[in-house]
């Protein structure tokens, strides 16, 4: 018996529902590519993720992409009240009815496309998004969120190591760039725990992480999302360039700008640290409003 099997699960193989093999074999839910599809059968990982997002009980819970409910089924089980799901795939209307049949009223279901949904409407703070993101949308999906984190109590996410390691990456590394500069700004970033690909049905090519975002209390200084997302999109946008010649497609005086902020203007983009690209925001704000 491998690891990742069923079998080897406490608690939530009690919770009264069919095995999740046997949802997707009752319910030919073959996983599609086109959908970003790799399911998560071991419940002791599904598990594992919804505690990790807990308290449940008190939050609005979001998940994007529940597939055949594996961890929405967690989920609930570990204390969700207000749960609502966003799939794309029509074909698992019918398996998330039947969960939501189970624990009357705590479960509602959006069919529909997560980049169109406002999430910030279903229901009131504290909102948590817990989701085995589809790789195809993961980032973008993030970065959205990202845009208005004071909606957000946390984001417990899966994906793949190499997208979790640019979250949480460094100055002066290769998994440095836009995202972990966005992500530091806003939120206290940590990967949680590695998933084998294995655990996945059908296996992804590559091994995934679970990474959690708690949005900062406090960020020190204030600056606009809009300007540091800008930044730092010319900054990484041409990585190997030195800023003077990278952040040209800004509107301002690149030279003043750099020396405004105090930072040399042959620095790469990938040298400065988080608290570089907020001072670097904030005069540029400051330039481009005077
Ligand atoms: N949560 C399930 C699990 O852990 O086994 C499935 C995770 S699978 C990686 C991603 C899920 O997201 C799939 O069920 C897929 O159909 C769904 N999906 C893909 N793109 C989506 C989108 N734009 N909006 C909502 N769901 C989407």
């Amino acid at each position: 018996m491998s690891e990742h099997s069923e079998q080897t699960t406490g608690k939530l193989a009690n919770d009264g529902l069919p095995p999740l093999r046997d949802v997707i074999a009752t319910h030919d839910l073959s996983a599609q590519k086109k959908f970003g599809q790799n399911f998560l059968f071991d419940l002791n990982l599904t598990g594992r993720i919804a505690r990790a997002a807990a308290p449940l009980e008190d939050a609005t819970v979001i998940e994007i992409g529940p597939g055949p409910g594996g961890l929405t089924r967690a989920l609930l089980f570990h204390g969700a009240k207000n749960l609502t799901v966003i799939e794309r795939d029509p074909r698992c209307q019918p398996v998330l009815e039947q969960i939501s049949n189970h624990y009357p009223g705590a479960l509602h279901v959006i069919d529909g496309d997560a980049l169109e949904v406002d999430v910030t409407t279903l229901g009131p703070t504290p909102r948590k998004i817990v989701a085995n993101l589809p790789y195809n949308v993961g980032t973008q999906l993030l970065l959205g969120w990202l845009m208005q984190i004071d909606q957000f109590a946390s984001l417990t996410l899966m994906f793949q190591k190499e997208v979790a390691e640019r979250v949480v990456a460094r100055p002066k590394t290769k998994a440095y760039g836009r995202l972990s500069v966005l992500c530091q700004y806003l939120c206290d970033c940590d990967i949680l725990f590695d998933v084998h690909r294995s655990a996945f049905t059908p296996p992804p090519k590559v091994t995934s992480a679970v990474v959690q975002l708690r949005p900062k209390a406090e960020r020190g200084t204030d600056i606009n999302l809009d300007s540091l997302a800008k930044i730092t999109q010319a900054a990484f946008g041409q990585r190997r360039k030195m800023l003077r010649a990278s952040l040209k497609t800004l509107n301002v005086n690149v030279g003043e700008l750099l020396a405004k902020a105090d930072i040399t203007e042959t620095s790469r983009a990938e040298e400065l640290s988080v608290a570089d690209f907020v001072r670097l925001t904030q005069v540029h704000d400051e330039m481009a409003a005077s």
